[in-house]
Formats: structure tokens, C-alpha cells, sequence
């Protein structure tokens, strides 16, 4: 069955809902194909503890305000993934799921959507597939040969994964465990803060980590990331990206860990033993977890048929537009698809960039 549409967006998180959106109110003929079951994106998986780094009324897609967690400053991972859920089903987005798009082809005049559930033609593709599905983990000498357990942010839900009882808890262990958590961002961070009671805890970060002020939360980020999109609309010199702001929101989880003490960072090992870590001056610390809080990568290979792979795995990009390909638009991902692009309120600005654009391509043609 094939259907024809003016624009598929693919992925039907808070990137592909913002785009809906703004598509809705463009009065444009979409679908949004989404390969989890259920609504929410990346929010579904992430570990159990996690927070926003900025209040609700900070973190809201456009057209309505996240409402704010009873009790809670920072909403948790599961009041996003409700707001997400009302938010689609409040703007009557179209979103099909779980439809997972396999590929993007050229198709005449048209791009060809082939996905697990049917064909979709389309006269404009927005991609916004995230990362969540893409973890990065760096090539360090001897990962391979480590005989404890090794996770990704990813695959972390709890202390108990690595303290036990869990997957990566040998049974009978009686002693704590000694687990290194490496990198020094958010996620960093928090999972650090998250273990630092209940195990023996190596930070390791390739540099000193970088705090906010205590005093000001991740609405210092949007704040930022809006001066830098001026900054770039006038001409003017970039301003960096967020992370020139410093990389750590002290949220008060991190902040109670760091302050007891319990967050020492460590300069990032140089190897990786079969029982642990060690740095080139000799120093080793033995371990029974890796933590890799390193990142993650576009996810990007539907996108693949088009051959618009450029440097680090991106699209070329002007704005959201992908320079080789005008009929596609790119959301989310990071800052190179627009300033704060790949979080909740900063989705909303290029969202609708985007689709003002497809807009006057699609009215035009
Ligand atoms: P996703 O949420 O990953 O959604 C993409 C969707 O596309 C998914 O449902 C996926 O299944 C689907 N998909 C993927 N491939 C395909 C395919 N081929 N076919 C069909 N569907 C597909 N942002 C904030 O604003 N505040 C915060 O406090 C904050 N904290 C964060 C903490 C962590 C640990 C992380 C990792 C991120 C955080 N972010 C935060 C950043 C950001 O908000 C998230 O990364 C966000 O989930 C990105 O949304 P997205 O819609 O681009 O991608």
C-alpha cells in the first residue's frame, strides 16, 4: 500500500511533535511515523532517577506550557513522557507507530518513505530520529578484553544494575562494587551522583568537569543558545554553542553528591585492563562496571539512499535544510540543525523555521 502526503516526518518524539505542530497549523497533509510503540521518544528509556535540568515552564513544546511535576522543580523523565502523550494527542497529530522507516529514496519528483508497514511518497521529508538509538562508546586500548560488565547511559536504569541484584552483578558478591563512570557531561554526571552512595565510585572525565552556578539552572542554556541565534541572524560573530556555558547543571542530586564529597573526578584513564583500569603513570583501579556516559551519534542511516553523509556522520545543513537534498529538513539531533535544537524548548524555533520553509516550497509548487 502506498500513500502520498506532503510531508512523512520521520520519528514521533518531541522533535517530530513540535514540526506536527507547526504542520498542523500550516494546513499541510502529514503523517508522522514513529518506531516505538508508544508515545514519549527517548524520555521511555532513560534511567530511573533522571531530572530535567530546567523547570517545567522552561521545557515546553510550542503551544503549551509543561505543566509543572507536584513536588517537583526538575520533572522527571515519566512527567515528560505524559506531557508528550497529551501533547500529541491534544494537537491530533498523526503519528503512526511503531512504523519504522527503513529508507528514503528519490522517487522523480517526489521522496519515496519504504518503512516495516507500507510506503509513503512524499513531496517533503522532515527527519528527526534523535540519537537515543545511536550510543557513542570511544575506542580505548583493552575495552575489548574487560571481563566485567560495560553499559552504556543507554542501557543504565538503577544503581541495583551494577550493585546488585542485576544483569551485570555476578550472584554471591558480597563486597560493594567498584564501578568507574566515565565522562563529564550531564549524564555524567548524574549517573555518578546516582551510584555514589552505594558503590565504589572512579569518576573519569577528560577534563575537569564543568559546573554551572549553583544559582542558575539550565534556563542559563536557552538563554544562551537564544543570544547565539541572534547572534548568527544579525551577522555577528558565533557566540558557541551551549556548552561554552560550562557542561554540568548542578541539579540537587549532583550538587548533594558533590558536596558530600562523593563526586572526585578523575583525569580519563589511558587503558583498559581485563579487571579494571589504568592511567600511564602507572596507577590502576580494578573494577567490576564501566559506565559509558559518552554519548551518542545521529541516527541517520533511512537517510542513507540519499548520499548526503558528510563529516562526523552529519548532514550538511543550512538551518534545517539539507544542502544536497532541499526537499529534506533535519530536527533535533544537535546544535548544528539550529541553536538548542535537541531539547524540549528549543526544538520549537527551528520546528517552525522548518516548515516555513517546506511551507512556501510545497504552496509555491
Ligand atoms: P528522540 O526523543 O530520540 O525521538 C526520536 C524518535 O524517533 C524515537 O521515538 C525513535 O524511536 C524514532 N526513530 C528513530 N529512528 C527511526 C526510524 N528509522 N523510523 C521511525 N522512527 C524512528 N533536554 C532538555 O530540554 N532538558 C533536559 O533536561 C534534558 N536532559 C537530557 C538528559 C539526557 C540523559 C539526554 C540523553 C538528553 C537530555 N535532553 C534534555 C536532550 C533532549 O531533550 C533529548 O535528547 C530528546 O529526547 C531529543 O528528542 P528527539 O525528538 O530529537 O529524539
Amino acid at each position: 500500500m502506498t500513500q502520498v502526503v506532503d510531508v512523512v516526518v520521520i520519528g514521533g518524539g518531541q522533535a517530530g511533535l513540535a514540526a506536527g505542530y507547526h504542520l498542523r497549523r500550516a494546513g499541510l497533509d502529514f503523517v508522522i511515523l514513529d518506531a516505538q510503540p508508544t508515545p514519549g521518544g527517548a524520555w521511555q528509556h532513560t534511567w530511573d532517577t533522571l531530572h530535567l535540568f530546567s523547570p517545567a515552564a522552561f521545557s515546553s513544546l510550542p503551544g503549551r506550557l509543561m505543566p509543572p511535576q507536584p513536588g517537583e522543580t526538575y520533572p522527571d523523565a515519566a512527567h515528560v513522557v505524559s506531557y508528550l502523550t497529551d501533547y500529541e494527542q491534544r494537537y491530533e497529530l498523526p503519528v503512526h507507530r511503531p512504523v519504522r522507516v527503513a529508507g528514503v529514496h528519490r522517487d522523480g519528483e517526489l521522496l519515496r518513505v519504504g518503512t516495516d508497514s507500507g510506503t509513503w511518497l512524499a513531496r517533503a521529508v522532515i527527519s528527526a530520529t534523535g540519537t537515543w538509538s545511536r550510543p557513542f562508546v570511544p575506542a580505548v586500548p583493552g575495552r575489548a578484553d574487560f571481563q566485567g560488565a560495560q553499559l552504556h547511559t543507554v542501557e543504565y536504569g538503577s544503581p541495583r544494575d551494577v550493585a546488585g541484584p542485576g544483569p551485570g552483578v555476578p550472584p554471591g558478591r558480597s563486597r560493594r562494587a567498584r564501578v568507574i563512570v566515565v565522562g563529564g557531561g550531564n549524564s555524567g554526571a548524574q549517573i555518578a551522583a546516582d551510584l555514589a552512595y552505594e558503590t565504589d565510585l572512579t569518576w573519569g572525565t577528560p577534563r575537569e568537569p564543568r559546573y554551572l552556578a549553583d544559582d542558575i539552572d539550565g534556563r542559563a542554556l536557552f538563554d544562551h543558545a537564544t543570544a547565539r541565534r541572534r547572534a548568527l541572524d544579525e551577522g555577528r560573530t558565533d557566540t558557541g554553542g551551549v556548552a561554552s556555558l560550562g557542561d554540568i547543571v548542578a541539579v540537587p542530586p549532583v550538587r548533594e553528591a558533590r558536596d558530600a564529597g562523593l563526586l572526585k573526578a578523575q583525569p580519563m584513564f589511558d587503558r583498559i585492563t581485563p579487571t579494571g583500569v589504568a592511567w600511564a603513570d602507572g596507577t590502576t583501579a580494578e573494577a567490576d562496571a564501566i559506565i559509558w556516559c559518552t554519548g551518542f551519534r545521529p541516527a541517520l542511516a533511512h537517510l542513507a539512499p540519499l548520499g548526503l553523509r558528510g563529516p562526523r556522520g552529519r548532514i550538511p545543513t543550512a538551518g534545517t535544510q539539507a544542502i544536497g537534498e532541499p526537499r529534506l529538513h533535519l530536527l533535533g539531533y544537535g546544535d548544528w540543525t539550529g541553536p538548542a535544537s535537541a531539547t524540549l524548548i528549543g526544538v520549537g524555533r527551528p520546528a517552525r523555521e522548518a516548515v516555513r520553509a517546506l511551507a512556501g516550497r510545497l504552496g509555491a509548487a
